[in-house]
């Protein structure tokens, strides 16, 4: 299998000049046209027939708003396939940008106001890549393998409107993996998880409606701040209190908005709070006493509240996956370069795939402790290791189809 990362080496120059462009036009959340319709279009050139998939339900739109984002009428999911019958492995990049402006002095960099600074932009470059490798070796498959291009994973929901919209149906997919780049991992090193690969995610965000009036007269008024103040300390005595200190679990609250004016108690105030936790029984916990105790609070000060929730849940890798699809990484980029590593503290929205198909989760290195770290401003990433990323997708696929053809 020498003889792919060869090939590969060979697509560097291309999977550098895709990922330059798709660095150029960051596109933030579900919503992606003018990266979807370059993959397409990349797809298309290869003499690979692609379709969008995923669905932004009106109800997931709606959340959005409320909680100040844009307004994303579409998930641009993108979806290929190459071979034919089962089984059906399915490869998973991301492409959507954050944010945020780039701090770099780099001839490729984003002139908008986001970004790729979680290094989306070469995942997707990567799989490009891969697709490129795969076509050429159609006639060798033994079976399918679906390429996943997802919208919205910084939004923790991109992949779930590509489930809703039939991803991992016709075919079926009966194993997947994606491969997150790293610009704090050495270059070329591919690190992996054991079961829990990245926490969960909920979010909460807390609208308490109160009465608001003159400050001379709180006893006319429903004061919303105390009762947000009086939640905010109840949710983390909750925390310490009802969640077993060996369950790693933190809440804690990112924004707390309410007021204008000294004299003025205000009408409304708003918090919220993330949980984030491997433990599943722990998150099960809070995700059912949180609101009790939103609504306890709020009631006995006679306010009155609504809740919008976001769910992420845990990524879990599936252990013999992982060990067969490791053998095909190995053949790529030597056993030295693999390395176990602990759960990412971090939320990872193919979460949603691998609950319901057996998965694993890869780092590929493209930097070094040393280097920026994701989501910030200046983060870079080498990009010598990219052919690198493509010839691990393309031969982990291929030789899983090798060991699960019937
Ligand atoms: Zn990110
Ligand atoms: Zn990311």
């Amino acid at each position: 299998m020498k003889q792919l990362l060869e090939e590969a080496k060979l697509l560097q120059e291309q999977i550098v000049a895709d990922r330059r462009y798709l660095h150029q036009i960051p596109e933030v959340g579900m919503d992606l046209p003018e990266s979807a319709a370059y993959i397409e279009k990349r797809l298309a050139e290869m003499g690979i027939e692609s379709h969008r998939c995923g669905v932004m339900e009106e109800s997931v739109r709606q959340k959005y708003i409320k909680m100040g984002f844009p307004d994303m009428r579409a998930s641009t999911g993108v979806v290929a396939t190459i071979g034919s019958g089962s089984p059906c492995i399915m490869l998973r990049a991301d492409f959507d940008a954050l944010p945020m402006e780039e701090i770099n002095d780099l001839p490729f960099c984003s002139k908008r106001n986001a970004s790729h600074m979680c290094g989306h932009d070469t995942h997707a470059a990567m799989l490009l890549g891969a697709a490129k490798l795969l076509k050429d070796h159609e006639s060798e498959l033994k079976g399918t393998v679906k390429l996943m291009f997802q919208p919205g994973e910084e939004m923790g929901y991109g992949s779930k409107t590509m489930i809703d919209d039939g991803l991992l149906e016709n075919p079926k997919v009966d194993a997947a993996m994606a491969i997150h780049i790293f610009s704090t991992t050495p270059v070329g090193q591919v690190t992996y998880c054991s079961g829990v690969a990245s926490s969960s995610l909920d979010t909460f965000a807390i609208h308490i409606q109160g009465k608001g009036g003159h400050s001379s007269t709180p006893d006319l008024c429903v004061d919303p701040i105390m009762i947000a103040n009086q939640i905010y300390t109840a949710l983390n005595m909750l925390m310490t209190r009802e969640v077993s200190p060996q369950a790693v679990a933190t809440l804690s609250g990112g924004v707390m908005r309410s007021g204008t004016a000294v004299n003025i108690i205000p009408d409304t105030a708003d918090l919220q709070v993330g949980l984030r936790t491997y433990n599943v029984e722990a998150r099960k916990h809070v995700l059912e006493r949180l609101p009790e105790i939103v609504d306890a609070y709020a009631k006995a000060w006679h306010g009155e509240y609504e809740i919008t929730m976001f769910n992420c849940p845990c990524t879990f890798t599936d252990e013999t996956t992982t060990k067969e699809l490791l053998e095909s990484v190995a053949e790529m980029v030597g056993e030295k370069n693999i390395q176990a590593m602990p759960p990412m503290a971090g939320t990872e929205d193919f979460s949603y795939v691998a609950e319901q198909v057996p998965s694993t989760f890869l780092v590929l290195g493209a930097g070094g402790p040393e280097q920026y770290p994701h989501h910030n401003p200046r983060m870079v990433l080498d990009e010598s290791v990219f052919y690198q990323g493509a010839a691990i997708h393309a031969n982990c696929a291929i030789e899983w189809l090798n060991k699960h053809s019937k």
